[in-house]
């Protein structure tokens, strides 16, 4: 019988960790599970993992993943996610084939017995480095590089509080590799991620979106991450805008938006009507100016608002 096709691929919206997760995976997918697999992404490069892209070779043979739309027959090797509204059509129970993870479990089911590794690291490819290691399988400069910014870029250069002890380790051992100077890369990096080159302002609110169903509500969590939040804040108006149809056309109950700022360590909590202002007073307990809650030390999405907002509303 002809085994289907096997692909990797990570969230809608897709971030550095998605994309360069897909491709080392598929990479290293013969050695990893026994099967070849071709890397996939559910949306668009963003400027910060293009930047990354260019530090790879011509000469390469990571595979630089190809936009898709849909999943027919293919099965599936799951990255950086297993939230079924993140995942592009066609992924189901019949095609999952594995998932390698640093999420809460989104409810995703299987058929059959499948690969799962899900750790609470910072990043996706610091579980996939541990895979590697545990396999003894040889890791490329490239693919050191790769790694070292997808952690870089999940992690904020350790800064948010999703990293862990391993995180660092893992980046230690990987620049051993790579041989980076991390500092200097990290500041081109969130330098690239900051760029607003050839974004329109609609854009900026859906590059990070994530949608999430909090018991009956269905709420969307949208974050710009920064190092000129200026630039962002004074849009202010149009996001606004932007948000209020968005939040109509989605059929949200709650829609936000914050504006981070990677090296002062906070987020502007953009506040679209009374029910957000009211949620976000009931949770973070801080005043609300113009619309907007300045919230001091906090910067993750995953581990700093989502939950908060889940507790409440589920
Ligand atoms: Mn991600
Ligand atoms: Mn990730």
């Amino acid at each position: 019988m002809k085994q289907n096709r096997t692909i990797t691929i990570g969230h809608k919206n897709p971030d550095t960790d998605s994309i360069i997760s897909a491709m080392i995976t598929a990479f290293y997918s013969e050695k990893i599970f026994g099967v070849k697999s071709i890397a996939n992404r559910a949306g668009e490069i963003n400027n910060e993992t293009k930047f990354v892209l260019s530090f790879l070779p011509k000469t390469t043979k990571i595979k630089i993943p190809r936009l898709l739309k849909e999943v027919k027959q293919e099965k599936v090797i799951l990255v950086d996610t297993t939230e079924p509204s993140q995942l592009i059509d066609g992924i189901n129970e019949n095609n999952l084939f594995a998932i390698i993870d640093h999420h809460n479990l989104g409810g995703l089911k299987s058929m059959a017995p499948i690969y799962a590794r899900v750790e609470p690291l910072g990043c996706a490819c610091s579980i996939i480095y541990k895979i590697l290691k545990e396999k003894k399988i040889k890791i490329s400069k490239e693919a050191a590089i790769l790694m070292i910014a997808a952690i870089i870029s999940d992690t904020l250069f350790f800064n948010s509080p999703t990293t862990t002890d391993e995180d660092k380790k893992i980046v230690k051992e990987l620049n051993k590799i790579a041989k980076l100077n991390l500092k200097k890369f990290s500041d081109e990096m969130f330098k690239a991620k900051s760029s607003l080159k050839g974004i329109k302002t609609g854009e900026i609110i859906e590059k990070d979106y994530k949608f999430f169903q909090m018991g009956k509500n269905r709420v969307g969590v949208g974050v710009w991450e920064t190092v000129d939040s200026a630039s962002i804040i004074e849009k202010k108006e149009e996001i606004f805008k932007i948000l209020l149809n968005k939040k109509s056309r989605d059929n949200l109950e709650y829609l936000f938006f914050g504006v981070v700022d990677i090296l002062k360590e906070n987020i502007s909590l953009f506040l679209l009507g009374e029910k957000e202002e009211n949620l976000a007073r009931q949770i973070f307990k801080k005043e609300i100016k113009n619309k907007v809650m300045f919230l001091p030390g906090i910067v993750s999405r995953k581990k700093q608002i989502v939950p908060q907002l889940k507790k409440v509303l589920s």
